[in-house]
């Protein structure tokens, strides 16, 4: 897969050197390239910024940094190459698991990070009239700038790229995965730390007790934390799919 993230700040991405992205980046697997929009902005003080207009607090990234980076990142696009253009956003539809399985697919991604109150409107418009983009929000609260809004999706994303986790079977049984259900409770040895054991039916042997105490535990949990994930069986709600879904 290969992903281009266009930021003023470039630095935020090194993290992305590290762990299995990093491994993942050393194999090939992932091509990704960090651009600094203030290259593409020529003015003395290399300026991406401006005053809203129209009046308001805060200032609003300006179109052309934007069209020149962008227009340099699109055109040196492989032939036959269809990029997703994401405009990380809390004004945007919201990142899940279902959205990052969908975007594991796609061949070429390219990030554009805001900053300040947001980038003009219209590099919107101007993308979305030449090709697919979209705007995503990680979240319902407000970020300082899309650079760590970014990282997430990238690290969501790219631990789905075939290869990048080494054990396929360790991404069916997470949260959010297959059924929705949040993860059962993890441990590992000793079997009693600080007073406190392992939960004995792990410690028994029995597959099929463990794997119905697991799925019991996943219910409880997403039941006590996260009610609205749960499948409309699984409610208690006896008025059937329609009305639970509602
Ligand atoms: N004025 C904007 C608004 O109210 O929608 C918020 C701008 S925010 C301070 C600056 C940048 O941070 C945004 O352009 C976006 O790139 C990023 N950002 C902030 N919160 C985000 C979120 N929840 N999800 C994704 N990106 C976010």
């Amino acid at each position: 897969m290969k992903i281009d993230v266009v930021s003023i700040f470039p630095g935020y991405f090194d993290a992305l050197e590290l762990s299995l992205l990093g491994k993942a980046r050393q194999r090939g697997l992932i091509d990704l390239r960090v651009h600094d929009l203030r290259e593409s902005a020529h003015d003395k003080h290399r300026t991406v910024d401006d005053t809203p207009t129209g009046g308001g607090a805060g200032m609003v990234m300006k179109p052309e940094p934007w069209g020149a980076a962008l227009d340099a990142v699109l055109t040196a696009d492989d032939a036959g190459d269809d990029p997703l253009v994401i405009f990380p956003s809390p004004a945007g539809d919201v990142f899940t698991q279902a959205m990052a399985r969908e975007l594991a697919d796609e061949s070429h991604l390219v990030f554009g990070c805001g900053r300040y109150e947001g980038i003009d409107q219209r590099v919107f418009d101007e993308y979305a009239s030449r090709g697919r983009v979209r705007l995503v929000s990680i979240g319902d609260y407000v970020l300082n700038g899309g650079e760590v809004a970014t990282i997430a999706m990238i690290e969501a994303i790219g631990r789905l790229v075939p290869g990048v986790v080494g054990n396929p079977e360790s991404l069916v049984e997470e949260s959010h995965e297959e059924d929705g259900l949040l993860e059962y409770p993890s441990y590992t040895k000793p079997a009693t730390w600080r007073d406190r054991a392992v939960p004995e039916v792990l410690l028994s042997g029995n597959h099929a007790a463990i794997t119905q105490w697991r799925q019991e535990q996943r219910v409880e949990r997403t039941r006590r934390v996260r009610p609205e994930l749960l499948p409309w069986a699984l409610r208690g709600d006896t008025r059937g799919r329609h009305a639970a879904d509602d």
